[in-house]
């Protein structure tokens, strides 16, 4: 099972999700606390932002560990946004590794995470140019290619992944659909047969700013929503999202409903 993070708030660098926080994806791809499936994340990791000055997402791919590539400190230290998304794959068995098969997964201004597995044939139907739609054969690519497929008949980025995670949830009752994406506006998660959990620091007080100091490392302060498989540090106010609901995450806005 993979591992995912992703942000949206006042500016901040990739370095936020996977080197500063204590358990944050760098030590999460070799020693996650919470991970129910596999032990390390070591096929590879992904990371997309947005930046002002470009319509799509920026995407930085590759298939050696995290810890293994000595040029991503360097960079996350300076690539930063108002959205973030990064995760750490432990590929499931049979699956390729491949950039193409390791999130984020991209269409338009969409970034897509997924932490779990499902039988491809669940997710044939959800798209009308499966399988050459797909970016890979990996079965997280043929999901992105679902949910894709809905940002292109004009869903919301939440009613997509919820109509994806319970159509292809109901065909293969034993997959695990956690998904995370975002549109450089919101973020949405599903939490469905996998941990997830969100810190929101928006509407935080005045006092968790002041404890937050081992996650911003002199950045700024600024409040924003984290959404995570599993804590990125011990600060209080991480909250567990039910099995089986959405997360949803816009301006000013922190949603939570059953799927
Ligand atoms: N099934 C996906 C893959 O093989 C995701 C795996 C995971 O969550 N560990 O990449």
């Amino acid at each position: 099972m993979c591992r995912h993070a992703a942000w949206l708030g006042a500016p901040r660098t990739l370095a936020s999700l996977i080197h500063e926080p204590e358990y944050g994806l760098l030590t999460q791809s070799y020693a996650p606390r919470l991970q129910r499936y596999g032990t390390v994340n070591a096929d590879g990791y992904g990371m997309g932002w947005y930046d002002p000055g470009q319509d799509e997402p920026v995407r930085y791919r590759r298939t050696v560990p995290v810890w293994g590539d000595a040029n991503l400190p360097g960079l996350a230290r300076v690539a930063r946004s108002h959205c973030l998304l990064a995760a750490v794959r432990s590929a499931t068995v049979g699956m390729p590794i491949e950039e193409t098969a390791t999130a984020p997964f991209a269409d338009g201004r969409w970034l897509l995470s997924h932490n779990g597995r499902v039988d491809r044939d669940a997710v044939r139907d959800l798209a009308d140019d499966l399988p050459g739609g797909a970016e890979s054969p990996c079965d997280s690519a043929w999901l992105a290619a679902a949910v894709f497929a809905r940002r292109r008949a004009g869903f919301p980025l939440g009613e997509a992944l919820a109509e994806v995670v319970v159509h292809a949830g109901a065909k293969d009752p034993g997959a695990r659909l956690n998904l995370l994406a975002c549109d450089g506006a919101s973020l949405a998660a599903t939490a469905w047969g996998d941990t997830l959990f969100f810190h929101d620091s928006l509407h935080g007080s005045p006092s968790d700013d002041l404890r937050e100091d081992s996650l911003h490392r002199g950045e700024d302060p600024g409040g924003g929503v984290l959404v995570a498989s599993e804590p990125l540090d011990g600060r209080p106010g991480w909250r567990a999202v039910p099995e089986r609901s959405l997360l949803l995450v816009s301006a000013g806005d922190v949603h939570l409903r059953p799927l």
